[in-house]
């Protein structure tokens, strides 16, 4: 197959092909084989690139007799055991989510040496290509895909999931442009509510020397789950002045000034866009210590969702469809 050059998209999938990490751009025909759910197997015909990432590419996908389009996000079966773990961790929670915010998960499969998911098609690329295009977005805007994240959020918390890697790349927007969340390859399990009793019966009975004091102290929960507060509060700042608070040239001034909380909002003079007190109040309540953070609930019951308008989503698909592409 001579793969097609004229987006960015097939570009960036052809020179990940050259890596070695990266799989060789698909057949025109992929093979799904048979399984105990689908005894005839299915053939899905590649159309086009949607995008590499760390290791894996993407091609729109349509199963044979269908009209219906996916995303195939495939990667090589045979990868350096760190990646392939990274892998698999992300193949089995992502296989377990199921919400309207999350890119959905429909099937894996193997094909010549390749392991192919099957997923929601979030045709309208990611949340950073918006913002960048747009150079930051509305209030309203970022009312809406901040309730929508912060579901999600709440949805993968109480299921014991941190995604650990929740950024502006790793949220797609669907064909209504909604807001999914995808890329679980950082995320973890939490252990939580009953876990964590069985595990404090089960290390009660050893030697406790070696263990934290969060798992012992009965009712009192780890933050760790927090990490994923921190991000959203980064993702609503960058949302609404197309920059993430800590930006630097450095590695090590970024950990700085996250620990500082050294960030500044544009001023006014600055910048033609006005931003609300509330929302400077919401993103400074997300970067505090994690014991201090708000959980999703309190997070949309905040003065900025509760105060200022709110769209629904047609207002969203309307009014984003009028900003000409790239
Ligand atoms: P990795 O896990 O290797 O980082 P990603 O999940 O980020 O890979 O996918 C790589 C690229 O493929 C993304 O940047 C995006 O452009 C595209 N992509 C991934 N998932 C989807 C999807 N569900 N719908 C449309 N495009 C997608």
């Amino acid at each position: 197959r001579a793969p097609e050059l004229k987006t960015k998209a097939a570009a960036q999938v052809l020179k990940a092909a050259k890596d070695k990490e990266h799989p060789p751009p698909p057949p025109n025909n992929v093979v799904e084989p048979p399984s105990s759910d689908r005894k005839e197997g299915m053939v899905y015909e590649v159309g086009k690139a949607l995008g590499r990432g760390g290791f894996a590419i993407c091609y729109e996908g349509t199963p044979a007799g269908s009209s219906k389009k996916y995303a195939l996000k495939i990667v090589k079966s045979q990868m350096p055991t760190k990646m392939e773990q990274k892998f698999q961790t992300e193949l089995q929670i992502h296989s377990k989510m199921r919400h309207q915010n999350i890119v959905q998960f429909h099937r894996a499969f193997t094909f010549e040496r390749c392991t192919y998911l099957v997923l929601e098609l979030c045709p309208n690329g990611s949340l950073m290509d918006m913002v960048k295009r747009r150079k930051g977005l509305t209030e309203p805007e970022v009312r809406f895909y901040s309730v929508q994240i912060a579901g999600a959020i709440k949805y993968m918390h109480a299921k014991g999931i941190i995604h650990r890697d929740l950024k502006m790349g790793n949220i797609f927007l669907d064909k209504h442009m909604n807001a999914k969340i995808g890329d679980f390859g950082l995320a973890a399990l939490l252990l939580t509510g009953k876990d964590m009793q069985i595990m404090r019966r089960t290390t009660l009975c050893g030697t406790p020397n070696y263990i934290a004091p969060e798992i012992l102290e009965k009712g009192k929960k780890g933050h760790d789950h927090m990490v994923d507060i921190w991000s959203l509060g980064i993702i609503v700042f960058a949302m609404l002045t197309s920059k993430p608070p800590f930006q630097s040239s450095t590695t090590d001034e970024i950990y700085r000034r996250a620990r500082d909380r050294d960030y500044e909002w544009p001023s006014p003079e600055n910048s033609k866009k006005y931003i609300s007190q509330e929302a400077k109040d919401l993103v400074a309540t997300m970067l505090q210590d994690a014991d201090k953070r708000p959980d999703p609930d309190t997070i949309v019951g905040h003065p900025f969702f509760t105060s200022g308008y709110m769209p629904v989503a047609s207002d969203i698909t309307y009014k984003l469809r009028e900003i000409p592409p790239q």
